[in-house]
């Protein structure tokens, strides 16, 4: 398929898996199916007092090892074909590193840059309100993703804790710490891609000291991994937002960049300057002569047009679904590492688990308690993928995939088909 639609991505990533495992047609059907997708109208009374509908999704793929669990995107280009995508990524993500959810993904079809704060808080609580019916801290947990944060998580907590009559605290992660959420969340998914970086570096036997990194997207993942991977000691030469690319061979100031974006407009890098730092274009940041990549924006990135440009030995898949299955297999063929994203990022929900689990119980864990426990489960689970790689001679994503289906896939069946 030259160019599927993400949902087809996703099916096409689950038969290969299914296939090497023997899965029977019956649990494949299963898998293959999000058991709930939920479509809802939200309309949202604007500053100038005219009223906009905006689309949401709440998509539940699978609840088979537990309760649902995925962020929630506000973008532009969000679809039900997407949400459904991700919801089953999610399910793998879970499986992969065997925390006890299932995967679950909403998102409303809006761009957040045209609104004002008042109004995205209003249609956070329309949508939350929208979905209530089918979540809740034993049924499906939602979190930030790309267009939403701690803020819009505090809005959904207070908007369902509002209707319960008291403060829920564990319908939601990646709320801020002041509402409960968990020291390290805001850095967990950068703190994984680290991790995940580090562990591959080792496997190759390259010292991150001499190892370069371009970095596509700059918002909460792609800031963090540049910041860690270069406090690891790699050389982040190229970080790119929807603004620009900024390059220096030498390495960029991340620290300084983070920094602007906190007070720039809609928290884009543009208008960034600095003597040590030219502008490269968006496509070239994809060509550069780096030992790694990480794509830390949006899906279909890495497409056989610019697959063939890549220098980089290495994809760290910071990003849901960056790499389209032809271009992955083209990558593969070239010798290239695909970290993929069921593992890459995996640090969020992670730490998503930890937040849940202190959410529970009202006791909270210390930064480095976080960090550490992060840490320990990337680096065993990394090295899992890696054996089942070397074992069964598949690349890293057939390998995550064969232990993240075969773990749903005994859930399923050892439950049962209801009734
Ligand atoms: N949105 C993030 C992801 O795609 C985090 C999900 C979560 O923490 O539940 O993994």
């Amino acid at each position: 398929m030259s160019n599927p639609g993400v949902f087809a991505m996703a099916l096409e990533q689950l038969e290969a898996a299914a296939k090497r495992l023997k899965l029977s047609d019956s649990t494949l059907r299963v898998l293959s199916h999000p058991e709930r997708e939920l479509t809802v109208a939200c309309p949202v009374v604007m500053d100038d007092g005219r009223i906009e509908v905006f689309t949401g999704h709440r998509v539940q793929h699978s609840n088979a090892r537990g309760p649902c669990k995925g962020g929630i995107r506000f973008h532009e280009t969000v679809t039900l074909d997407e949400v459904k995508a991700l919801s089953m990524w999610m399910t793998w993500k879970c499986a992969v590193v065997n925390i006890p959810y299932g995967g679950g993904k909403g998102g409303v079809q809006v761009d957040v840059t045209k609104l004002s704060k008042e109004e995205i808080r209003r249609l956070t609580r329309r949508y939350t309100v929208s979905i209530m019916p089918i979540i809740g801290p034993h049924k499906d947990i939602p979190a930030p993703d790309v267009g939403t944060n701690a803020e819009t998580m505090g809005w959904i907590m207070d908007t369902v804790s509002m209707f319960q009559g008291s403060t829920v605290l564990d319908i939601v992660t990646g709320k801020s710490i002041e509402l409960g959420g968990s020291l390290g969340r805001r850095e967990a998914t950068g703190r994984g891609v680290m991790f995940n970086t580090l562990e591959l570096l080792k496997r190759l036997d390259m010292d991150a000291g001499k190892t370069s990194v371009a970095v596509q997207g700059f918002g909460n993942v792609g800031s963090v991994s540049a910041d860690l991977l270069q406090k690891a000691g790699c050389k982040v030469v190229a970080v790119s937002d929807v603004s620009g690319a900024y390059y220096n061979q030498n390495g960029l100031p991340i620290a300084e960049m983070i920094e602007y974006c906190k007070t720039s407009k809609h928290g884009l890098l543009e208008g960034f300057t600095s003597n040590c730092v030219s502008k490269i274009g968006r496509q070239e940041l994809f060509e550069l002569d780096v030992d790694i990549l990480v794509p830390a924006a949006l899906e279909k990135q890495i497409t056989l047009e610019n697959a063939s440009k890549i220098k980089a030995k290495a994809i760290i898949e910071g990003a849901n679904g960056p790499t389209t299955p032809d271009a992955e297999k083209y990558l593969l063929k070239k010798g290239k590492y695909i970290v993929p994203d069921i593992l890459a990022n995996s640090g969020g929900v992670v730490v998503s688990y930890f937040e849940w689990v202190q959410s529970i119980n009202s006791f909270f864990w210390d930064e480095d308690e976080v960090n550490r426990n992060l840490k320990n489960v990337i680096v065993k689970s990394f090295d899992s993928v890696w054996k089942i790689a070397q074992q069964e001679k598949v690349d890293l994503r057939n390998a995550a995939m064969m232990i993240a289906v075969s773990r749903v896939a005994t859930a399923v069946e050892e439950r049962g088909i209801f009734p």
